[in-house]
């Protein structure tokens, strides 16, 4: 077999889709061939443009990128250049598959080994010449020079080697582009963590805390696969760099699973949904701690599977809420079905079926970022919907509660108006029973024809006047007054006529009697006593007098004929003695009113 050589002359790059087509492998089961074994099998010291090789050992690589999935073998790959221009060209190797555990470089001219690279993960990243993720390393031809690469590849990841070639000045251009979607994802991952972490912070919803724990953990998966973590954060732990990638798609796969459970809020909506999610997290937790017990080549493919099933299994919840929940939910669906997608890609660019460009290599990359935007989305979403909700609970609250006020305001009007009317009601009763009471007094106390007091309440009064007087040691005058011949007016005029006289008199006695402190009352037929606290026997007789001329003064007549009135008044007014008496005051002034009858009638009499 005779193959012609790669030919380097007046090109900037050679993607690995064209290195593929000049590149040979060779298996190696057990892992033994040394170099020379290797070198005299493909003949690369016969230098010449094409070169032999022993066609039972070596094989083209059929697709592109070389993958031979999980393999114990070493597999050797052989790349025969040639410089044919006639300047010397400087060139970059590059295999762009980080995870590779071994990875030896020879760079062979004819038959002898030029420099010779010992790379891979599994090697100090101090090893590598250019300090990239990648693995990387130069080549110089002469002009017209003719150089063979020879790959020594021994790996626990998938056996896969795409190997391109670069001119510095196509790496630079390349390299720019590349750093910039690497930069611009981390960047979004790292802004989508805050952010999310800080609204965790003020609403302290379970789902945010799980999301920004899941693109954390995420984002050092993507970060170790891409050699990136070994490049900046751990270049010397070799050990770990390996173990790093299944450690952390296991804690993003548990993270995942509880972020899918707290957004569904799965443990209200479907116990039994919740039940199979919390065993999906305790086995991302087992893998957790078997990514330090089982080899990468079979953890990485249980978890790839795992992951999978997780996916499909978010999305078939997310459509079977699809139409209960509304927007958000639908961002959840398409997020995971976008880092399915974009995992699909991969998967396809890694079996051949799409072409290896920046859109395909990148897939996951892309995949996972439409992801992590979506559920930042769909977060928001569900954050809104529940403040709405709750606002329309509150406003709905408010408004019952001031139709309750309201409610309780009419009442309470009502109450109160009720009151009023009881209160006015009880007053008006209040001033009935008061003015009945007034008048039941009236009634007990005054003599109904002429409107002075009775002889009952003459009798108290004076009893009480006449104490008074006994301890201030005043006077006290009684007025005992009777009409003159009042049996004759009757007799001549009629009762009627003697009632009517009665109360002239009656009201000449309540003119003339007018100091609060005494009392004038009707004592008994025509009679009439008048009691006068601290008046002398001067006052009292002048008082008499002046009764005595207004009654005579009374123009009294009767079918046009006068009928003159007078009056006899006894008197008597006193100091009381302490033993004394009120009735002998009135019996005094009885004997008076007596004698003045007896000497003839109209005039006052004092008793001494
Ligand atoms: P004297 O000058 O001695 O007092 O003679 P008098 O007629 O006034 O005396 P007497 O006591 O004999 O008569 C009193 C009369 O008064 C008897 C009665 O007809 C009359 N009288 C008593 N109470 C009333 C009354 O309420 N109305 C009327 N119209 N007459 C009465
Ligand atoms: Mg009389
Ligand atoms: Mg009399």
């Amino acid at each position: 077999m005779v193959h012609k050589r790669l030919d380097l002359a007046g090109i900037e790059s050679i993607s690995d889709q064209k290195v593929a087509e000049h590149l040979f492998y060779l298996e190696d089961q057990d892992g033994q061939a040394t170099l020379e074994e290797v070198l005299l099998s493909s003949m690369e010291w016969q230098s010449s443009e094409s070169v032999p090789l022993i066609e039972a050992l070596w094989k083209p690589v059929e697709h592109n990128p070389p993958n031979f999935g999980y393999s114990s073998s070493v597999y050797w790959f052989y790349l025969p250049l040639l410089n044919a221009a006639h300047y010397s060209s400087e060139w970059v190797v590059e295999i762009a598959y980080p995870v590779l555990d071994y990875v030896d470089l020879y760079v062979v001219r004819k038959g002898e080994v030029q420099s010779f690279y010992k790379l891979g993960d599994k090697q100090p990243f101090s090893n590598r010449v250019f300090d990239h993720r990648n693995f990387r390393i130069p080549v110089s031809l002469e002009p017209l020079d003719q150089v063979g690469i020879y790959i020594r590849v021994k790996t626990s990841s998938a056996v896969q080697v795409p190997v391109s070639l670069w001119t510095y000045g196509g790496l630079m251009k390349y390299d720019q582009l590349d750093s910039l979607i690497i930069g611009l994802y981390f960047g979004l991952l790292l802004v989508m963590a805050l952010y999310n972490g800080m609204i965790y912070l003020t609403v302290r919803q379970k789902s945010n805390l799980h999301y920004v724990l899941y693109v954390i953990c995420y984002g050092f998966f993507q970060a170790a696969l891409m050699g990136l973590a070994y490049q900046y954060i751990w270049p010397s732990s070799i050990h770990w760099n390996d173990q790093s990638i299944l450690f952390c798609l296991a804690l993003s796969l548990m993270f995942g699973t509880l972020f899918i459970r707290s957004y569904l809020n799965l443990n209200h909506k479907s116990p039994r949904m919740n039940r199979l999610y919390s065993v999906a997290t305790w086995i991302g937790g087992a893998f957790v701690g078997l990514s330090f017990v089982l080899s990468y080549d079979v953890m990485i493919r249980l978890m790839v599977s795992f992951s999978i099933v997780i996916c499909l299994g978010a999305m078939a919840g997310g459509l079977y809420l699809w139409r209960s929940i509304g927007r958000s939910i639908q961002y959840f669906t398409l997020a995971w079905l976008f880092l399915f997608f974009g995992g699909f890609i991969l998967a396809m660019n890694k079996f051949g079926v799409l072409p290896r460009n920046l859109l395909t290599e990148n897939a996951s990359l892309y995949g996972s970022a439409i992801q992590i935007i979506l559920l930042s989305m769909a977060l928001v979403e569900q954050l809104t919907m529940e403040r709405k909700k709750r606002f329309a609970a509150q406003q709905r609250a408010i408004v019952q509660e001031r139709l309750a006020r309201e409610a309780q305001e009419h009442a309470l009007t009502l109450q109160r108006q009720d009151n009023e009317r009881l209160e006015l009601r009880v007053q008006e009763r209040t001033a009935e029973l008061e003015s009945l009471n007034e008048r039941l007094k009236e009634l007990t106390i005054k003599d109904s024809l002429t409107g002075l007091y009775n002889r009952r309440h003459l009798d108290t009064k004076a009893e009480e006047e006449y104490k008074r007087a006994q301890r201030e040691r005043n006077p006290l005058a009684v007025l005992l007054i009777d009409l003159d011949h009042f049996k004759q007016i009757n007799d001549q005029y009629g009762h009627q006529f003697g009632d009517e006289c009665l109360i002239a008199a009656a009201k000449v006695l309540g003119d003339n009697v007018q100091r609060t402190s005494d009392t004038v009352a009707r004592y008994g037929g025509e009679e009439f006593v008048a009691i006068l606290p601290g008046a002398s026997k001067e006052k009292a007789r002048y008082l008499a007098e002046m009764i005595r001329l207004s009654i005579m003064s009374l123009n009294m007549s009767y079918e046009g004929k006068k009928v003159p009135l007078s009056v006899s008044i006894g008197i008597v007014s006193t100091v009381p003695k302490e033993a004394g008496r009120y009735e002998e005051l009135i019996k005094a002034a009885d004997e008076a009113l007596y004698q003045a009858k007896a000497e003839g009638r109209n005039r006052v009499l004092s008793a001494n």
